[in-house]
């Protein structure tokens, strides 16, 4: 049996001041994860769209967010239930969430995703285009606030070597504080998961999305 609430305690342990903890909850059902809203948890990660449906409505009051790829076809979905969308990555994407988001009456926060080591096996938009997508979002999509970016590290042996990819979007992410919209507000840095989200904090992540660390190793 996972120890939930003690491995939670550790994890928080190790949060540093700031630093807003996203346990990821996904392949667990809905009864280890109550168990961690009723340990404290407040957000929890998701990365498909069917799992969110699945357990959305036994799962006790908490915010969702979207962490893994979404397909334009399934923003309808989730654009009630989320309170974040970690993986814009196309102005496609954005321009969906927009016209969803519209329709729903609200104003959808989102992080860009930053493919920042180029990996082609990786979502995320190239370090080079991200200013530009985020340009044309702010332009086209009214219904949308860019609230920061999102990147998942390469998966290093040693974290140590993770530490140049995060530095690279911590630095994307000051610079982009200087663009001055009325719907884009830098605050969420979401960098980090179990094996790298130290390293990650060291170089200025202030959202960590841990999930193997909390609910132990997932069976698929
Ligand atoms: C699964 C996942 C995580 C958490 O991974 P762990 O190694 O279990 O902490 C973080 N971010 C994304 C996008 C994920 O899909």
């Amino acid at each position: 049996m996972t120890d939930i609430k003690k491995n939670l305690e550790e994890v928080e342990k190790t949060l540093a001041d700031g630093v807003k903890l996203i346990a990821v909850t996904k392949t667990h059902g809905p009864d280890m994860i109550n168990e961690a809203i009723d340990c404290g948890v407040t957000d929890i990660g998701e990365n498909k769209v069917q799992e969110i449906m699945d357990k959305y409505e036994k799962v006790k009051p908490v915010n969702w967010h979207m962490i893994g790829h979404l397909q334009t076809n399934k923003v309808k979905y989730i654009i009630d239930k989320v309170c974040l969308i970690h993986s814009v990555d196309s102005l496609k994407l954005a321009k969906e969430i927009d016209k969803r988001a519209g329709a729903a009456g609200k104003t959808m926060d989102i992080l860009i995703q930053v493919n920042s080591a180029g990996e082609e096996s990786k979502f995320g938009i190239s370090p080079e285009e991200t200013e530009g997508l985020i340009m044309e979002i702010l332009e086209t999509c009214p219904n949308i606030k860019i609230c920061g970016l999102m990147c998942i590290a390469p998966l290093e042996e040693d974290p140590e070597d993770a530490r140049p990819y995060f530095k690279a979007v911590k630095e994307q992410y000051e610079r982009f504080k200087n663009i001055e919209h009325r719907r884009m507000d830098m605050k969420y840095l979401s960098m980090g998961m179990s094996h790298d989200y130290i390293a990650a904090m060291e170089e200025g992540s202030n959202m960590v999305r841990v999930g193997s660390a909390i609910f132990g190793q997932r069976e698929y």
